[in-house]
Parts: structure tokens; C-alpha cells; sequence
């Protein structure tokens, strides 16, 4: 009788998580409504130049994401005018705890959780109601080598993008932020890990180009631009990107 009703309590709760999962997906890919993506600019490293920057920082050096998700996804026919509403939150002092080195999947569980915790803790309030959140570390203009992965998360909607603090960069900001939003929302990567270079077809921006090389512009999460058979550049900005049809589909804006 006590085995069965735990049984029972045990059915309930995996059919909630299932079903919240489920409802999360739904809502995230339908496209009725704008999604709100809020930004919060955490200093990574705590430098006293990055501080300067974040000081000045504002809706300025993210403008160009909300238009870019209406053109890209009035291309696929989702005729909302604001897809996403990309929103400046308040920043971030406390740094999110550090993923894991090792690629093992209970320590990524374990730092999904430990995140989604830290996030809901950690997050000033901010209006409208953020759908995802994206934590955006940002390292001084010498950090050496280079900038950790960032991590865009479907299960918790959030994400930790890595961002150079400098002006300069902004525009390539854009992209990674751009790019980190849309794992939110379902979309895979388009690029070999091991090499970075964009798969064929999906990953390229214009799989049909006869000759195929030089692209012009990169698929969003594939990352870079095939110049020749292995060479690749990083985008200058959104401009020099799109969102090719396998991720328009991942995310629901192809039904
Ligand atoms: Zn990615």
C-alpha cells in the first residue's frame, strides 16, 4: 500500500517535470506573443575597465537584435512586428558558478540546476517578465586567450554569454548574444566542434551558391563565414548573418 502510493507520488512529479517541459516548449516556440529576452551585464572578472564600461552601457549596444529576429523571422511568414522584446536588466554583482570541465552528463545535470538556482536567486527584478535570461559576462579588452564558451540553455531559458567589454566589439557581441538566445528556443549548432567549421548544408548561409566559396555571410548558429574549403571568418555583425531554414524549423518559426 505505502510502495504504490509512492509510486504514485513519484508517477505525479515526473509527469509535471514532463509536463512543464512541455508547456515551456510550446509556449517558447509559438510565436503568439513576443518573447522577452532580458540582458544582465555581469562584470566576469571584476576589472576596474570593464567596471568603466558597464557604467556606460546601455539599450544602445543591443539595438540592432530586436529588429534582426523580425527580419529574419518575417522571412519564414511568423508576421509578429516584436518577436522577441530585448530588454537591458539591472546588473548582475554575483558571478554564476562555473560549468564543469568535464564533458560527463551528471556534472552538466548537476550545473544546469546549480545555474537555474543561482539564476533565480541572483536576478534583479525587471519589467516585463523576462521569458529567457541571458547573464552576459564581460572580460576586459587584454583578457588573455580566448573567452570561455558560452552556453545557451533550452531547460531554464537561460544562457552565459562570454563578451569582450570594448566598444569596437560590440557588433560581434550582437551575434554571440543573438546566437546564445536562440539555444533558448531550441536551436542546435551548426559547426563541427572540433574544427568550427559550419556543416554543409545547414550551416552555411547559402548552401546553393554555385561556386559555393566565398559565402558571404554565416549561418547564425553555425558562427562563421566559410571564405574557402577551410578557411572561416567571424562575422563583422547580425548584417553578416542569417537564420537558415533547419534553425527556423528547430524553433518553430517554419510549422
Ligand atoms: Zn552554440
Amino acid at each position: 500500500m505505502f510502495k504504490a502510493f509512492r509510486i504514485l507520488i513519484l508517477l505525479g512529479i515526473l509527469v509535471t517535470v514532463a509536463g512543464t517541459t512541455l508547456i515551456g516548449r510550446w509556449q517558447a516556440q509559438s510565436w503568439k506573443r513576443p518573447q522577452v529576452v532580458t540582458l544582465y551585464p555581469i562584470n566576469a572578472s571584476g576589472d576596474a575597465v570593464t567596471d568603466l564600461y558597464l557604467e556606460r552601457l546601455d539599450a544602445a549596444a543591443f539595438a540592432g537584435l530586436a529588429p534582426y529576429f523580425q527580419q529574419e523571422a518575417a522571412r519564414y511568414g511568423v508576421s509578429l512586428s516584436e518577436p522577441m522584446r530585448i530588454v537591458l536588466g539591472g546588473r548582475v554583482r554575483v558571478v554564476p558558478p562555473a560549468p564543469p570541465r568535464d564533458a560527463g552528463p551528471l556534472s552538466a545535470i548537476s550545473w544546469s540546476l546549480r545555474m537555474r538556482w543561482w539564476a533565480w536567486r541572483s536576478t534583479p527584478p525587471s519589467s516585463p517578465v523576462p521569458d529567457v535570461k541571458l547573464f552576459l559576462m564581460y572580460h576586459p579588452p587584454d583578457f588573455a586567450g580566448a573567452l570561455p564558451h558560452s552556453i545557451g540553455l533550452e531547460k531554464g531559458r537561460l544562457g552565459l554569454v562570454h563578451l569582450f567589454a570594448m566598444k569596437s566589439q560590440q557588433a560581434q557581441n550582437e551575434v554571440v548574444i543573438a546566437h546564445e538566445a536562440l539555444h533558448t528556443f531550441g536551436a542546435s549548432d551548426k559547426y563541427d566542434r572540433a574544427t568550427l567549421a559550419p556543416v554543409f548544408p545547414e550551416g552555411y548561409a547559402a548552401p546553393r551558391q554555385e561556386p559555393r566559396y566565398p559565402q558571404t555571410a554565416a549561418e547564425l548558429m553555425a558562427g562563421r563565414v566559410p571564405v574557402r574549403e577551410g578557411e572561416l571568418r567571424v562575422p563583422a555583425g547580425l548584417s553578416e548573418t542569417l537564420v537558415g531554414p533547419a534553425t527556423a524549423a528547430e524553433i518553430g518559426w517554419v510549422k
